[in-house]
């Protein structure tokens, strides 16, 4: 069977049989980072994301914002776990005819992003290759208590997301975006999470994945979601690239995190729906209250 019959989540699933299991490995396939135990304050995170020209980046784009990219997409996964950034190794496959110049390009991008992170660059691999592609592997850490699954979600949790939705691949935002990493520290040393994950796929497909792992489902307000200039709810659902966090809080503490967010305006939060019983089931409310059920994808790459 060709991927593309199966699927990109499909696909991952089947090879959900092939990961490993020691008593260390607390998460593997399924969430934004590996979780593995590192000693007894701490868990060690390990997250690897891939950008290949053409399909993640076109021509014309600066290398510079690629570099820059294809390490903030990782960072963001480590801050979707609750955690802090550490070492990267970088692996890129190069045309023969790139000139050196750019590939210093792209790494100025990469190192501006690991400098303003904390993150130290300590390897890779170079290849030849048709089309550049960028690989980046990245190790974090988090306090045990202060990690952040996708799969702790209960009914009756609020739904949070740190900023506005969509648009972001036509405004070129998916490039030089923040990684969520203040936010979610904030979050995890004040309010506890029961889940989050980095908005890549769009919140249809990101919030999908929380009720999958937390076996529920939600009910997003459509009024309440932030949404970018010029895009509407569907971009917002679909769009992905975002690379905001989506996460759920215990009711009393989404009100506490609003009453924060009145007095503190550093960080935005914005509540957009809640946690319900019926597992993986996604609807959308309107201002009347009507509910339409919607499937929890968002994009795939096949
Ligand atoms: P994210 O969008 O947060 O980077 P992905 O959707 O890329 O996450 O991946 C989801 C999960 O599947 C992660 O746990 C990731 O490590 C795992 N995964 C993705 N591709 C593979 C693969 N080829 N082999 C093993 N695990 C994979
Ligand atoms: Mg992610």
């Amino acid at each position: 069977m060709r991927p593309s019959h199966l699927g990109e989540f499909q696909l991952i699933d089947r090879l959900k049989r092939f990961q490993g299991a020691s008593p260390r490995v607390l998460k593997a396939i399924g969430d934004d980072a590996a979780v593995l135990a590192l000693d007894k304050k701490r868990y060690q995170l390990f997250t690897t994301d891939m950008l290949i020209a053409g399909l993640h980046f076109s021509r014309g784009i600066s290398l510079a914002a690629v570099g820059y990219k294809a390490m903030a997409v990782n960072v963001s996964d480590i801050a979707a776990m609750g955690g802090r950034p550490a070492f990267a190794v970088v692996s890129i496959g190069v045309p023969l005819k790139l000139p050196a110049a750019e590939i210093e390009k792209l790494y100025y991008g990469l190192k501006m992003c690991a400098d303003a992170f904390g993150v130290g660059i300590v390897g890779g691999d170079t290849v030849r290759s048709d089309k550049l592609i960028i690989n980046v592997a990245l190790l974090g850490e988090v306090e045990r208590d202060r990690l952040v699954l996708r799969s702790g979600a209960n009914p009756g949790d609020r739904v949070f997301v740190t900023g506005p939705l969509g648009g972001s691949l036509k405004s070129g935002r998916h490039l030089w975006f923040v990684p969520r990493v203040k936010e979610a520290r904030f979050l995890v040393e004040h309010f506890k999470p029961t889940a989050m994950i980095d908005a890549s796929d769009g919140l249809a497909g990101d919030l999908g994945h929380i009720l999958k792992e937390s076996g529920a489902g939600a009910v997003i307000d459509e009024a309440k979601v932030p949404l970018n200039r010029g895009v509407t709810l569907a971009g917002a659902l679909k769009d992905g690239e975002d690379f905001e966090l989506v996460f759920t809080l215990p009711s009393l503490k989404a009100k506490k995190l609003i009453q924060y967010t009145k007095v503190n305006r550093s960080f935005r939060f914005f509540e957009i729906g809640e946690i319900v019983a019926s597992p993986r089931k996604l609807f959308i409310r309107d201002v009347h209250g009507r509910k339409k059920e919607i499937e929890p994808k968002g994009f795939e790459h096949f």
